[in-house]
């Protein structure tokens, strides 16, 4: 990959100011494009389809599948630089991108980002150097495998290799009946099945890795699920303790290095017992791109996580991000157009109003035509001058908006 930056506003290689393209329209995309065309890049997205929330405002949009080969070529012929905003974008499609263009992260990377037993193999790989390893884990490709799981993996944790996401694919198995069940129901298809830990919290890390292997790492997240979807993510001293995020940082970094990565890579681990009662981690996945549980970034730190997908991809610098604010992010999911729980009734706006009204709220809604439960439709990061005082604006945002209060998010 070129070392030399594409700044922008200077002309690339189409005779138009320097472009940067993105693989997947979705919210990640469109927060890269926005951040993109903060710093004066022009952008351009493929993405299937028409009304994405990053192609509807890019200065280009190639409504392609993303292995249409027509479409790769039209993206090649007005980006310059070209990153990918999720991890099932075909690795075929980004390595033949990277004949032509400089492609960050590259098709390899991605490759391992999505499938679960590469991604395991990998963390099993580094962990000399990460000091982390993934839960213990079996592959099941065939009713062979099936059968000779090793009994320590019970309870577990049954996921499908690729494709899961928000804990779609993924189904808790207790006994040997119940493994061979949930595997027939996912459709026999390839999976893992993982020990289930008990776990004390979820943390999560950014990092951005330059071409010339710069390494950064953003402050870490804490982060709570509900239903398996992120609800509420918490980045200050009294929700991590410092020295886990130090080792938390510090292995993603390693195993961002490792793989020879460049760009945004956030790995997310679970916190558990290590025996002796204290905190250890256990590195869970890795996602090639800017995360959900990174969104806080964008109003509490020195530049935001798509910032830095932009810097890497173009080869600015990347200097060390600084948090200004303690922070929390609270997902806004499309149950809250419809307060009653009745979502075959008319949706109706969430009472955005008050909650703007509350000290350092800041909305971000990603321009989603309509509202479905569970579907992402924003978030709400907020920030303020103490740890108190942003905890105390959160749970007044998430009683506005009839969510879960923090005490019942984390039990
Ligand atoms: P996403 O892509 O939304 O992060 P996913 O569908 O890829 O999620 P995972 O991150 O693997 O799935 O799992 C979703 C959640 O399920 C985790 O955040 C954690 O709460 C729980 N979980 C997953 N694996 C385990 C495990 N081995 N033991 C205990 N809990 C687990
Ligand atoms: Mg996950």
């Amino acid at each position: 990959m070129s070392q030399t930056p594409l700044l922008p506003g200077s002309i690339g290689v189409n005779q138009q100011p320097i472009t940067v393209g993105v693989m997947g329209g979705g919210q990640l995309g469109r927060m890269f494009v926005q951040a993109a065309q903060a710093m004066g890049y022009f952008t351009a997205v493929l993405d299937p389809d028409a009304q994405s929330p990053a192609g509807l405002i890019s200065h280009h949009h190639i409504a392609t599948t993303y292995d249409d080969p027509a479409g790769l070529q039209a993206l090649c012929a007005v980006a310059d630089a070209i990153t990918t905003e999720f991890e099932n974008v075909p690795a075929q499609a980004l390595l033949s991108l990277a004949a032509q263009r400089p492609v960050a992260p590259n098709g390899a990377c991605v490759a391992v980002a999505q499938d679960r037993v590469q991604e395991k193999n990998h963390f099993n790989a580094c962990a000399g150097v990460s000091g982390v390893r993934p839960a213990l884990f079996a592959a099941i490709e065939s009713p062979e495998q099936l059968a000779a799981v090793p009994d320590v993996l019970l309870p577990g944790i049954l996921k499908t290799s690729r494709m899961g996401y928000d804990g779609k694919g993924q189904a808790q198995v207790n006994t040997r009946e119940e493994l061979a069940q949930a595997w027939q129901r996912l459709g026999q298809v390839p999976c893992v099945l993982e020990q289930r830990l008990a776990l004390r919290s979820e943390l999560s890390v950014i990092v951005a890795r330059g071409a010339d292997g710069q390494t950064v790492a953003f402050p870490v997240q804490k982060n709570t699920h509900r239903d398996g979807i992120l609800a509420l993510t918490e980045v200050h001293d009294s929700a991590v303790d410092p020295a886990l995020a130090q080792r938390a940082q510090a292995s993603t970094r390693a195993l961002a290095q490792h793989l020879g990565y460049v760009g945004v890579l956030c790995v997310e681990y679970f916190v558990v017992d290590d025996g002796t009662g204290r905190d250890t981690l256990v590195v869970n996945e890795m996602a090639p791109r800017p995360h959900n549980s990174g969104h806080y970034t964008q109003n509490a730190c020195s530049y935001s996580q798509f910032e830095a997908q932009v810097r890497a991809l173009v080869g600015l610098p990347l200097p060390e991000p600084v948090q200004h604010s303690p922070a929390t992010m609270i997902n806004l999911l499309g149950d809250l157009w419809w307060p009653q729980g009745d979502a075959s009734a008319a949706p109706t706006t969430p009472p955005w109003d008050p909650v703007l009204a509350l000290p350092g709220t800041h909305l971000h809604l990603y321009g989603k035509l309509s509202a479905r439960p569970g579907r992402k439709m924003g978030h709400l990061n907020i920030t303020g001058a103490s740890v108190a005082q942003v905890r105390q604006t959160t749970a007044q945002a998430l009683a506005i908006l009839g969510l879960p209060s923090l005490q019942a998010l984390a039990a």
